[in-house]
């Protein structure tokens, strides 16, 4: 990576740069050689802090290190100027880069390109939100004329916050027009959708919370027949589930504060990019490697960061992410099995649900990374996930009843938690978008969102049955 600015190479520049391309090469080399021959989850476990880097760099210190620190010093003139024209690795300044997101970059760019060929990079963000508008941002930018016609296509079911940052922000108040795709299954209304002003493909899957889905691999070589980006938000899945970049995708989107982080500690996202992607857009350093243009130019000017000790208990919550997401996804099947013979409920929607409409589709994409290689499974082994919701028969008010009534299972507006949380999506994540917008996402007043964490699914269905028969 290389700021824009050509700088003029001194040197006493041209020394840390030498001292530094022997760290990278050998850093590289760690990459190719150990850890991208490692399982999932011993790269979750470790990511790229190794017991060198901690001996050399952190006395010894096992755990990654939180650096509470603003900014870095440097030994001279020289080492200060290449570190700022971005010539050796550096974290000057912490809302530029910082060695605990640093770690944290790693894992997820190594996770997200598990099992893909090519090669991928990370970029942190303060939020899942900020990881949208970092993510979109750069294919937005003027080309020609400050007048000229932008447009994007996107799936209509998505996050009720992804709904308002695409249709309030950049449609109504920037002039970029939003194309939803209400049928994401269907190839002909995403490719008619697209025109010469068209800037990149974003959709959500399985998206939160009507578990929309589509076929990656059709819509990215949809994608790439014009020359433009597919971005994925996959936060629903995380990558122990369903990593897009393996199909195709160029570019995934994560709120980490969900279930990659599922202890509910705060709010974190992330880019995660493939290099060499695909854009109409003419600028070789973003094609090159995505991830770090933007955290390096963009998102140093916008400032959309993340804090380290958010990213070091994200970064510990990871370790562990594919057997949660195993028992999370199995408790959840068996809660939905549960409600799906339930009198009282008017409808279930899980995809692990062989009467769901996306449940083939579904089965095809999402698996528990590894099941193969695991003593137990020995096979390969579909898994759903630990999002659901339901409908109650007796609209709204009944619903709001069976929500009032619940005791163990917690009222918040989250999702992804180690600890059950439901929700009622008209009242809250799909608030702000009024009446046609979620007639448009299919958020009808009936609908539960449950989110099913780690606790003994039997107590968890008591929970439910309890709430549901005290509502009358
Ligand atoms: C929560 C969520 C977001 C936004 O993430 P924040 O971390 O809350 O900013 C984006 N996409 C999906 C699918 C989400 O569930």
């Amino acid at each position: 990576m290389s700021a824009k600015d050509e700088v003029n190479i001194t040197r006493g520049m041209q020394n840390y740069i030498d001292t530094n391309a022997e760290y990278l090469a050998k850093r590289q080399e760690y990459i190719e050689k150990t850890v991208k021959n490692w399982k999932f989850d011993t790269i979750a476990v470790h990511g790229l802090y190794s017991v060198t880097d901690a001996l050399e760099d952190y006395q010894g210190a096992i755990i990654e290190p939180i650096f509470m620190s603003s900014s870095q010093a440097y030994r001279d003139s020289d080492e200060m100027a290449a570190a700022l024209a971005y010539k050796i690795p550096t974290w000057c300044y912490s809302r530029i880069a910082n060695p605990s997101t640093y770690y944290y970059e790693w894992t997820l760019a190594l996770l997200e390109g598990y099992g893909f060929e090519g090669t991928t990079s990370c970029c942190s963000t303060s939020s899942g939100m900020a990881a949208i508008m970092t993510a979109v941002q750069p294919f937005l930018q003027v080309q020609n004329s400050v007048t000229e016609e932008r447009n994007f296509v996107a799936t209509a079911q998505c996050y009720g916050g992804t709904f308002q940052q695409f249709s309030v922000r950049l449609m109504q108040e920037r002039g970029i027009e939003c194309r939803w795709v209400k049928d994401a299954t269907n190839l002909d209304e995403w490719a008619e959708k697209i025109d010469n002003n068209t800037r990149f493909l974003y959709g959500e899957l399985p998206s939160n919370p009507q578990l929309g889905f589509f076929d990656i691999e059709k819509v990215a070589d949809l994608a790439h027949s014009h020359n433009l980006p597919l971005i994925c938000d996959s936060t629903v899945a995380t990558p122990a589930l369903l990593r897009p970049i393996c199909h195709g995708a160029d570019i995934v989107v994560q709120s980490v504060t969900k279930s990659l982080a599922s202890s509910g500690f705060g709010i974190c996202g992330a880019v995660i990019a493939r290099k060499n992607l695909v854009t109409n857009i003419d600028d070789e350093q973003l094609k090159e490697d995505f991830s770090l243009s933007v955290k390096y130019l963009q998102n140093r000017d916008f400032g959309p960061n993340l804090h380290p000790v958010q990213a070091i208990m994200a970064l510990n919550d990871m370790r562990t992410i594919r057997s949660k997401m195993d028992l999370m996804s199995r408790n959840t099947e068996k809660v939905a099995a549960y409600l799906d013979t339930h009198p009282k409920v008017e409808s279930v929607d899980y995809l692990g649900l062989k009467n769901h409409p996306h449940h083939e589709l579904a089965s095809r994409y999402m698996w528990l990374v590894d099941a193969e290689h695991d003593d137990f499974y020995r096979k390969p082994v579909n898994r759903y996930g630990h999002l659901m919701s339901f409908c109650v028969k007796g609209g709204a008010t009944a619903t709001r009843k069976v929500f009032d009534n619940l005791e163990r299972i917690w009222r918040a507006t989250d999702l992804g938690r180690i600890k059950s949380v439901a929700t009622i999506p008209a009242i809250s994540t799909h608030q702000q978008q009024g009446e046609e917008g979620r007639s448009l996402a299919g958020i009808p007043a009936n609908m539960i969102r449950l989110c099913v964490g780690g606790e003994h699914p039997d107590d968890i269905i008591a929970d439910l049955e309890q709430a549901l028969k005290r509502s009358g």
